[in-house]
């Protein structure tokens, strides 16, 4: 996440925290000021928060370790103001084991409140008037805390971890697309709520807003990948190529490809040996920055990059989308067999209208 700061390594997963983080901090250490209490009062505050925040990681490193012992890794975590993010590496795909990577956040805070309350409970045995509820000491808002962090966590406002329960314990009835649009669709819907009641008067809340936006950003983008996931997973690689596209030959100059761009809305070229055979890739980024500093005249061979990676006619297109995703270029080459001829030019754009093509399709056969 742009804007964020590591500040350690656990285990494998960075933690990071985003510089509005600070910001917060600041804020509640001069409210702590507040009231004559001066410096004093200023760190409990911060203190405080930083405790707060302390167990909102430990809830984190609960999803990491969970997800960890399903093989998934954690790259990374950020904390923000409105609590933390664990990127994980890929959702579990059974529902038993997301189940289980939910529940295992909210756990570390439910063990945190109850090993507070205990040694509480033990320190003040045998004082009768002793009132759990009244006193408003440090250990008594951490464990507060973090049941309110229980609750708030378990609303079933997917993606946050009710949601994500919810998401599993309907995957076991039903399929796993459908699962994640009620979920999403709930998680909205929830969200709407939220903000309705806080315009209605319920009082602005900047963080509960802030959380309400990203829970119906959020459940929205992950119904849609699902979606997607979804819609290609019987297709193949062939199925969604491009197959119409200019070829450079090793022996051409930067000025081709410039014309090429200019013609029309290709802007990524291949650059083929005499046999037809893949050499490299001339990207439209690389090809103005070249343009740039060496003008029309330079060899293609010098503006070319190598492939990061091919794929196959016959790959499942799932797959290869993951490929195309992580490969940090535009366009991955098709091949006919490993090593082989270009047959094609696999683009998420093209993927995208393959798709959009193929839903007017069905609809079309359902009204005819
Ligand atoms: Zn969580």
């Amino acid at each position: 996440m742009r804007w964020s700061f590591r500040i350690a390594t656990v285990a494998g997963t960075e933690v990071r925290v985003h510089v509005t983080f600070f910001f917060l901090l600041v804020f509640v250490a001069v409210q702590g000021m507040e009231g004559g209490r001066g410096a004093e009062g200023a760190l409990a505050s911060a203190g405080l928060v930083l405790s707060m925040f302390f167990c909102v990681l430990l809830h984190e490193f609960g999803h990491v370790f969970a997800a960890r012992s399903y093989g998934i890794k954690t790259p990374d975590i950020t904390l923000l103001p409105i609590g933390g993010l664990a990127r994980l590496e890929r959702m579990p795909s059974k529902p038993s084991e997301e189940l289980v990577v939910a529940l295992c956040g909210p756990l570390v805070n439910v063990v945190i409140a109850a090993v507070i309350a205990l040694v509480i409970g033990v320190s003040h045995w045998g004082q009768v008037d002793y009132s759990f509820n009244l006193s408003g000491g440090y250990w008594h808002m951490l464990m507060t805390w973090n049941i309110f962090m229980v609750v708030f966590n378990m609303v079933p406002a997917f993606p946050m971890d009710g949601g994500r329960v919810l998401r599993a314990v309907l995957g076991f009835f039903m399929e796993y697309g459908r699962a994640t649009r009620v979920a999403a669709t709930l998680g909205q819907g929830i969200a709407m709520m939220v903000v309705i009641g806080m315009l209605l008067g319920g009082g602005f809340n900047p963080f509960l807003a802030l959380i309400a936006f990203f829970v119906f950003w959020a459940a929205g983008q992950e119904a849609a990948v699902v979606t997607q996931r979804e819609a290609t997973r019987d297709l193949e690689v062939k199925d969604a190529m491009l197959t119409e596209f200019h070829r450079l030959g090793r022996d051409a100059q930067l000025r081709e490809a410039v014309d090429f761009l200019l013609a029309g809305s290709q802007q990524d070229f291949p650059v083929l040996d005499d046999t037809g055979g893949m050499l490299g890739l001339v990207t439209r980024h690389r090809l103005i920055a070249v343009l740039a500093a060496e003008g029309p005249s330079c060899p293609i061979d010098e503006v070319m990059e190598p492939c990061p990676d091919s794929l196959l006619a016959t790959d499942a297109l799932p797959g290869a989308m993951e490929k195309l995703q992580g490969s940090g270029v535009p366009v991955l080459p098709v091949l006919d067999v490993p090593g082989g001829r270009l047959v094609g030019m696999l683009t998420l754009e093209n993927i995208g209208e393959t798709l959009m093509v193929r839903a007017a399709l069905r609809q079309a056969r359902l009204h005819y």
